[in-house]
């Protein structure tokens, strides 16, 4: 971008354990702009989301209690078309969270080159303490009053951290009865019977074996001398896990919340699912040694993918990794602090924005396949996400070296400068 004024990086805030996630995803964002010579006015635009939605979601409890629960939906960017990202339901979801995490996803979509802008949504709850009808009820309610926000040309959610296919189910019958037709459209991530794609459930977790075993291909690493450890066994670790030892990896160490489990000789991963289905979590699972939370992702290792939250990996534990390659299965799992120590110790990190887009890549077939009404093969929704995950990983890594900056960065500047470009060419309506 030209421009006669740039962007001075400023050093991070004093130190913090947990970062701010907005602040956070901004450290980057500045460093991309600055290497841009991105315009102020552009900045200031991009910086800001365009709508940010608080709405009350009253509950009558099981017990007839009323119970109000905050939610949140944030539309970061639609400037490359409707605006696309996932509902949380967590405890600590905040505005903030909400405002990093749909920035994200307008990154994430412009590097996939996917014609959707970035948005997330949440409700604060927990809901590990609510029953399946409280879940539906807030569910719905949060739905009709975004009624006005949603929709298939407008603002397309899908799951994320604790909702799934039937969170979606709901979503999309609570937004088809208000417009007096089905609408499938309207959300992805929905159960294959209402309109779902194949493929879409394991979408993040195969695209990060794709960008894994792409990166390794980079530096000469070959999968049968490599061993993995997965942090998180949801759907992303577990799935990562299991692809990757398909492929001939090792997978040495794995983790949930319940602890972190070791086995060098290699863990049986279709072992380890069988255990959590029946136990729920990891907990007292046989096939590996059970080792302390923190030193999972110290483990002597040459893959790791931290796929279960934000902040993981931190100033202070970031010269302890061994890995070579860092794959970002969840979204910030590495605080801003953290990623010049990983820089200065030669560590490959395949950014989240682009390291889990395979969830997004197939949210965006389903939405295709939704509007056509005509349904593809599991090996066409696979080999066209194959195909997208690497053209997207050689554009970053060609924009990294272009630019001498870690992927990191050069994913952030390849999506900025996507955004802007557009933003430009549509011009500014006043
Ligand atoms: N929640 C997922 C993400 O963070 C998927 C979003 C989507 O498919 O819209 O990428």
């Amino acid at each position: 971008m030209s421009s006669t004024q740039s962007f001075i990086y400023k050093e991070p805030a004093p130190i913090l354990d947990k970062e701010n996630p907005f602040e956070s995803m901004m450290q980057r964002f500045d460093i991309a702009a600055h290497l841009l010579n991105l315009e102020p006015g552009l900045y200031e635009y991009l910086k800001m989301p365009v709508r940010q939605v608080i709405v009350s979601i009253p509950i009558a409890m099981d017990n007839g209690e009323v119970k109000v629960f905050e939610g949140y939906r944030v539309i970061h960017n639609d400037i490359l078309g409707p605006s696309k990202g996932g509902i949380r339901y967590a405890p600590d979801v905040s505005l903030d969270e909400m405002k990093a995490l749909a920035a994200w996803m307008t990154w994430k979509c412009a590097i996939m080159s996917i014609p959707f802008g970035g948005a997330k949504g949440g409700v604060k709850c927990d809901p590990s303490k609510l029953s399946s009808l409280q879940l539906e009820k807030i569910t719905r309610r949060y739905t009709s009053n975004l009624i006005d926000i949603f929709g298939p040309d407008r603002d397309v959610p899908a799951p994320d951290m604790n909702t799934n296919e039937q969170t979606m189910a709901w979503i999309m019958d609570t937004y088809s009865m208000h417009m007096r037709r089905t609408e499938p459209a309207v959300v992805t991530g929905k159960p294959l019977l209402l309109g779902g794609s194949l493929g879409r459930r394991e979408a993040t977790g195969r695209g990060c074996m794709i960008v894994t075993l792409t990166a390794m291909e980079k530096i000469g690493m070959k999968p049968k001398d490599t061993s993995v450890v997965v942090q998180g066994f949801g759907n992303v670790g577990s799935v990562s896990a299991q692809l990757l030892r398909e492929q001939g990896c090792k997978i040495i160490g794995i983790g949930d919340i319940s602890g972190a489990f070791y086995n060098k000789k290699g863990i049986d991963v279709d072992k380890a699912l069988e255990w959590v289905k029946h136990n729920k979590t990891l907990a007292g699972f046989p096939g590996a040694e059970q080792i302390p939370q923190e030193e999972l992702l110290e483990l002597e290792c040459d893959v790791l993918v931290p796929a279960a939250k934000e902040d993981q990996i931190t100033q202070w534990n970031a010269s302890k990794i061994k890995a070579k390659i860092i794959c970002e299965g969840a979204n910030g799992p590495t605080s801003s602090k953290a990623d010049p120590i990983l820089q200065e110790k030669g560590i490959l990190v395949i950014p989240d924005i682009l390291a889990n887009a395979g969830g997004v890549t197939v949210s965006y077939f389903e939405w295709v396949q939704d509007r056509v009404g005509y349904f593809w093969s599991l090996d066409r929704v696979n080999s066209r996400m194959e195909q997208m995950m690497k053209a997207a990983f050689h554009s970053v890594y060609e924009t990294a070296e272009r630019y001498n900056v870690p992927l990191r960065i050069g994913a952030y500047i390849l999506a900025i400068d996507k955004v802007a470009r557009t933003l430009k060419i549509r011009g500014i309506y006043a």
